[in-house]
């Protein structure tokens, strides 16, 4: 028996998290209707596939709160503001997601959750900590916002020794009683703020991750946003703040001393010593690039949480070197007269693009697409000196132009002035006229892809094709 059995449940979404929710909850006695606004073709074959379950579904109502609910359960997206929410709020119905849920659902002896939230670099973290927490032995598994619904996860038989989990602002919003082991928060930035309604609210969102946290709570030092969200955060006692450093560690940091990434925080004599844990040569040293500096935080930050669990040394050095990241995440597509062709297709806000663009000394970079109200002065400003050349396509690529004119006057910007899906070759046609021997060719946009392409990870095979076109034409070689 389960707390959830005999109740009526009402499930927002029949999405991949929404139907898997859905089925746990059945599978526990719970009466559970699925509700769902669209009713296409996608949407009614979950919904027969459930109704073939015995599970109640509602496709193309989304709005109505169905009568004597004892619980709502939402998906990602589903924003706060929604009908549905509106109406349990008026009948005084809990509405949590399904990371609350999968917390819920935990037993006596479940396995600790290693959380990790931030603006940019969640899922490269969480899987950067998965890969050293396999090399340490342990059975585990990425999950949270990525991978395996996190319900089915916390349900696995036989049962993991310890979580990664991405959590990510919209997750931490609906999931008031996780309590994460350690949990680390990468960076603050503006993001979503459509969704949360204010900066503030975003961040007090994301600062949840802390609340109870057991052994650590996990900080970015060049970030006193962070911070700031440590110390609000109510702890278990005896919990230690942790940050890391891109520079020499102090006591209770994690950082780096010659290219050596080394922790001071989590050994008994601290004082005295640091502990050698990798080189930043380890990090993917399957690549033939060296690590960018978000990707050294990112490892010292999965590092952190790795050594508050207990992992030995040597299994943060395997893991980060058996680590491999997602594609179109500062990937290295091809070298073409010796300008190297860079896909970070994933730096959909100004804050990933600006840490992208920092990796690079002289860099053409092609950017453009939906801004989604960002304003692009600090970008343009702090990358003004490493621009060869800025090529711009997409819907709000003017947005850009205006600020590359007031922040870096002498850049050549070559404005495309389109926004059909063909428009990326021609990108890659002028980026290759900009760049000389040296240079980065980096597509990190800044900016949602969806005016142009279905999602980011088309945006970046339409990029990564063009320049093979490139390259087969001029003889170079790809990775
Ligand atoms: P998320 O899961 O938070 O979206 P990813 O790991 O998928 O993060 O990385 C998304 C993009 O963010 C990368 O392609 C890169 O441009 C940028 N990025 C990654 N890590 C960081 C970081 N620590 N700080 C700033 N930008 C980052």
């Amino acid at each position: 028996m389960s707390e959830f059995s005999g109740q009526r449940i009402t499930v927002a979404g029949l999405g991949v998290s929404g139907v898997s929710a859905a089925r746990a909850l059945a599978g526990l006695g719970a009466l559970v209707t699925v509700v769902d606004g669209g009713d296409g073709p996608r949407q009614r074959a979950r919904a027969a596939e459930l109704a073939a379950e015995g599970i109640e579904t509602r496709p193309g109502d989304g709005d109505t709160l169905p009568k004597a609910t004892d619980l709502v359960v939402t998906s990602p997206g589903w924003r706060p503001d929604s009908p549905l929410f509106a109406a349990a709020a008026a009948a005084g119905t809990e509405v949590v997601g399904d990371v609350e849920i999968a917390w819920r659902l935990r037993g006596p002896d479940a396995a600790p959750w290693l959380a990790v939230t931030g603006t940019n670099g969640k899922t490269t973290t969480v899987r950067m900590l998965a890969a050293i927490l396999g090399a340490a032995g342990l059975r585990t598994a990425a999950v949270g916002n990525i991978g395996t619904p996190i319900v089915d996860v916390v349900r696995a038989d036989p049962a993991y020794d310890v979580l990664a989990v991405e959590l990510s602002s919209y997750q931490l919003h609906w999931a008031p009683s996780v309590r994460a082991h350690s949990a680390a928060v990468l960076n603050l930035a503006p993001d979503h703020i459509d969704w949360h309604g204010s900066m503030e609210a975003y961040a007090a969102d994301k600062g949840r991750i802390y609340e109870g946290n057991a052994v650590a709570c996990v900080y970015n030092a060049a970030d006193p946003a962070t911070e700031a969200l440590v110390r609000a955060a109510d702890v278990t006692e005896g919990c230690r703040a942790v940050a890391f450093t891109l520079g020499t560690p102090d006591i209770s940091q994690l950082g780096v001393v010659d290219g050596i990434l080394v922790d001071r925080a989590f050994l008994d004599d601290r004082r005295e010593r640091a502990q050698e844990l990798a080189t930043t040569d380890d990090i993917d040293a399957a690549s033939s690039q060296p690590a960018a500096p978000h990707n050294i935080a990112n490892a010292l930050a999965a590092a952190s949480l790795a050594r508050a669990y207990g992992v030995p040394p040597r299994a943060v050095r395997d893991g980060l070197r058996a680590f491999r990241p997602d594609p179109h995440r500062i990937e290295h597509v091809a070298d073409v007269d010796g300008v190297a062709w860079v896909d970070d297709s994933k730096a959909t806000n100004t804050h990933a693009a600006e840490a992208s663009l920092a990796a690079y000394p002289s860099v053409v970079w092609i950017a453009g697409g939906l801004a989604k109200g960002a304003a692009f002065d600090d970008l343009a400003a702090g990358a003004a000196g490493r621009l060869r050349g800025v090529v711009l396509i997409g819907a709000d690529r003017r947005l850009i132009a205006d600020a590359l004119a007031r922040h870096a006057p002498d850049v050549p910007v070559v404005d495309l002035d389109r926004t059909d899906t063909g428009a990326m070759a021609a990108a890659v046609h002028e980026a290759a006229r900009l760049a000389r021997p040296g240079d980065t060719v980096l597509m990190a946009p800044a900016c949602a892809s969806m005016d142009m392409f279905a999602n980011y990870n088309e945006r970046g095979d339409a990029f990564a094709a063009a320049v093979r076109t490139l390259a087969a034409g001029r003889g170079g070689h790809e990775e």
